[in-house]
């Protein structure tokens, strides 16, 4: 244990007597006149002072005093510590919106905005009841206080309540002594330590294990006593063996003894399994000098008069210490053979040693003007504190490193509790759920609800620092997939992901499988697997995986339309480009035709194209093209019953040439002939249709039931007047009920 002690030789003993608030008062005010605080700033903490004590009015302490020479208490020892006003203001008026009818605005508007924030801040410090707790547990209470408290004036502020509380703890009932000394011991005094205050840990440290541990604080204490004159004669014989030399050196130095507090003699009897009387370095020697370089000279110094013990140099100087603790540290073999320790090191980094970060203000404070300005103050404060927030305590065990790893994450933790008092960590941008799952994994699964700091909100509500968060259980509450798209910890993730594997999945997975590949139809759905579009499109909305989406849709999370409505449009887009890039490949086909011929279709002019067997276009009738993938443009008749399978990006409009009748090319058309069925009216038929000059290459008979007969003529032609002629030409026979295009369905248009 090597954190260094800084208390004072004598034990105040802690009197008992009623004390007046305004005689503490007059105390505090002298005392701040003393250090040159301005007459208009005494005047300000007079008021808090008097604000203070009448809200407090009528309302006592355990012993009997009225209650306001508790916060006057704490107001003398923060200052103490700073002289900043804001942060004494608070001190006085630290548990008047707790315990008092004051509210926040009051404060602001008469002491400002600051002293009103730290009061806040103190007060929300103050709200948990810290029971007694293993180490993790008090690590991330301080990690919290040190997150939640924002200006390190509150922890100052919270330090010199709980010191005055403890110094005033006889007054309680066993039990609460107990029970708060132990949190002091494990969450305050360690915090004080942290920012540096060795002075305040001291003291914190020693009034807890005086409630702990009566008989070994009470050992220690007797042989403090019995030993002070053998003390007396070791510090008096090292300044006779200095002194001389230091003014030889011409070195301006202090040296004076110390003991170690109460509470390291204990921890070290308990660490090294020892006796009190085994502890040789009770007591040791502080040497305090003007200037830094002065340490190293003292130190030659002692290590010519004294034998030094290999090993136990250590130069904080050069190595301060995480909470800026700064001094050189020898043990040297002093008077009756016994090791001595020696401390040496300037007032300044004495005082930082007592004060810590506080220390820093003063430096501050007595160089700089009554003006100061509030933010810089803050912010230096701050940057002190993240300085030792950084780095880490005072042992260099191999575990620091884990914590140092951890306190560099600090920023990013939020710190909740569950209404038993228990807290938990959680990175930052955690949610009722995760909260939910670190409790426990069942806790999660049947997570329905949750009530934070009293109120109900929903799963997916952001924690903060020192949110009381209740998590409301059904028996059969189930997680749900979209639990992860919010949850902020991989473990949650993990978690539901797992239950979903395990539960239902397979069903959930087959039924989304299902509803897309019939909303889509098993063609698009199957397609849109292979080439990767689905995949796409769920990724886009936080799916991993294809499997993920289907169980998502089939649970009821993900909404099918929605997904079915993203994959239409982009294979709408997908196919508008497609279609472009045929028709340019399309234009590179030459048609070969005799040269010097027009375009009959002048969209098509020089494109590769064909006429469609379902419908059989001529010239001279309306069309519409379908753009296939390999086969150019088919021109479809414009009511083909097959273009209602084309998607509008792939149709395209079309006409015919104007002048088609010069176009003398033929078409293949096929004509259906519904007639009586009569013996000869085949021959009269084909009679008629040769007098139209038009040559018949095919001829099918399908004879009906009712005595009718279905004729499919294929028949030569060269535009659309040359089809009605031939349609006329049949119809003149009385045996003809009647003549049209024959069509067929291809069940999709050729593509
Ligand atoms: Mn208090």
């Amino acid at each position: 244990m090597s954190q260094t002690s800084n208390h004072a030789d004598e034990h105040v003993e802690q009197s008992s007597a009623i004390e007046s608030e305004f005689d503490l008062i007059k105390e505090l005010s002298d005392r701040l006149k003393g250090s040159g605080i301005s007459d208009d700033s005494i005047k300000l903490i007079n008021d808090a002072f008097e604000y203070a004590r009448q809200k407090h009015d009528g309302q006592k302490r355990k012993n009997g005093e009225n209650y306001i020479v508790h916060p006057v208490n704490v107001a003398l020892i923060v200052a103490e510590y700073t002289n900043d006003v804001d942060a004494i203001m608070a001190a006085l008026l630290h548990d008047t919106i707790e315990d008092t009818d004051a509210t926040a605005e009051e404060i602001t508007d008469q002491f400002g905005e600051q002293t009103c924030r730290l009061v806040e801040g103190v007060t929300k410090l103050g709200k948990y009841a810290l029971a007694s707790m293993e180490d993790r547990q008090a690590e991330n209470f301080r990690r919290m206080f040190l997150a939640m408290a924002n200006d390190v004036r509150v922890i100052v502020v919270k330090l010199s309540d709980r010191l005055h509380n403890m110094r005033t703890l006889h007054h309680l009932r066993p039990e609460k002594q107990q029970r708060i000394a132990s949190e002091t011991l494990e969450i305050f005094a360690p915090l004080a330590n942290r920012l540096g205050i060795g002075k305040l840990r001291a003291e914190l440290e020693d009034l807890s294990l005086k409630y702990l541990d009566a008989e070994a604080y009470q050992h220690i204490d007797e042989n403090f006593a019995h030993t002070r004159d053998s003390r007396k004669r070791t510090i008096n014989y090292v300044i006779e063996k200095l002194g001389g030399q230091l003014t030889n050196i011409r070195v301006e130095a202090k040296i004076k003894g110390r003991v170690k507090n109460h509470f390291s003699i204990y921890r070290k009897m308990k660490d090294q399994r020892k006796e009190l009387k085994d502890i040789y370095d009770i007591s040791a020697v502080r040497v305090i000098v003007e200037e830094e370089k002065d340490c190293y000279a003292v130190l030659g110094l002692v290590h010519n008069t004294f034998a030094p013990i290999p090993g136990r140099f250590k130069d904080y100087i050069a190595m301060p210490k995480s909470n800026l603790y700064r001094s050189l540290h020898t043990t040297v073999m002093g008077p009756l053979a016994r090791p001595l320790e020696v401390q040496i090191r300037t007032q300044e980094m004495h005082d930082v040693a007592e004060y810590g970060i506080a220390a820093h203000w003063k430096y501050k404070e007595s160089g700089g003007s009554e003006a100061k300005n509030d933010e810089a103050h803050v912010e230096e404060g701050l940057s002190w504190m993240r300085k030792m927030l950084e780095a880490q305590d005072d042992s260099d065990s191999a575990s620091d490193y884990v914590q140092l790893v951890k306190l560099d994450l600090f920023r990013d933790e939020v710190f909740v509790f569950s209404p038993k008092g228990q807290v938990v960590d959680l990175p930052k941008g955690s949610t009722c759920v995760d909260f939910a799952y670190r409790i426990h994994t069942e806790v999660g699964h049947t997570c329905s609800g949750a009530i934070v700091n009293g109120k109900i909100v929903p799963l997916n509500h952001l924690l903060v620092n020192g949110d009381i968060v209740e998590i409301i259980r059904r028996k059969n509450a189930q997680p749900r997939l979209d639990w992860v798209h919010f949850v902020r910890t991989q473990t949650a993730k993990n978690r539901i992901r797992q239950w979903f594997k395990k539960h239902k999945r397979d069903e959930h997975e087959a039924n989304g499988r299902r509803g897309l590949e019939t909303e889509l139809t098993k063609a698009v759905f199957d397609e849109v697997v292979k080439n990767g579009e689905l995949l796409t499109i769920v990724s886009e909305m936080n799916y991993d995986n294809l499997e993920d989406a289907f169980v998502a849709i089939g649970y009821g999370e993900l909404n099918l339309t929605r997904v079915v409505n993203r994959v239409k449009k982009l294979r709408t887009v997908a196919e508008q480009e497609d279609v472009l890039a045929q028709i340019k490949k399309f234009q590179k086909h030459r048609i070969k035709g005799p040269s010097g011929q027009k375009a009959p279709i002048p969209p098509l002019a020089g494109m590769l194209y064909n006429l469609a067997r379902c419908c059989t276009p001529v010239p001279g009738e309306p069309i519409v093209g379908a753009v296939t993938r390999s086969r150019g443009v088919m021109v479809h008749q414009e009511d083909c019953q097959n273009l209602n399978h084309v998607t509008t990006e792939r149709k395209m409009e079309l006409y015919w040439a104007e002048d088609v009748e010069l176009y003398h090319e033929t078409h293949t058309v096929r004509l259906e002939v519904h007639v009586i069925d009569r013996v000869g009216v085949m021959k009269d038929i084909l009679a008629n249709i040769a007098e139209t000059h038009t040559n018949v290459s095919n001829l099918r008979v399908k004879v009906n039931n009712d005595h009718t007969a279905f004729l499919e003529l294929t028949v030569d032609v060269s535009n659309l007047p040359h089809v009605d002629r031939v349609k006329t030409a049949i119809k003149r026979i009385p045996d003809v009920i009647g003549v049209k295009r024959q069509q067929f369905r291809t069940g999709k248009a050729e593509q």
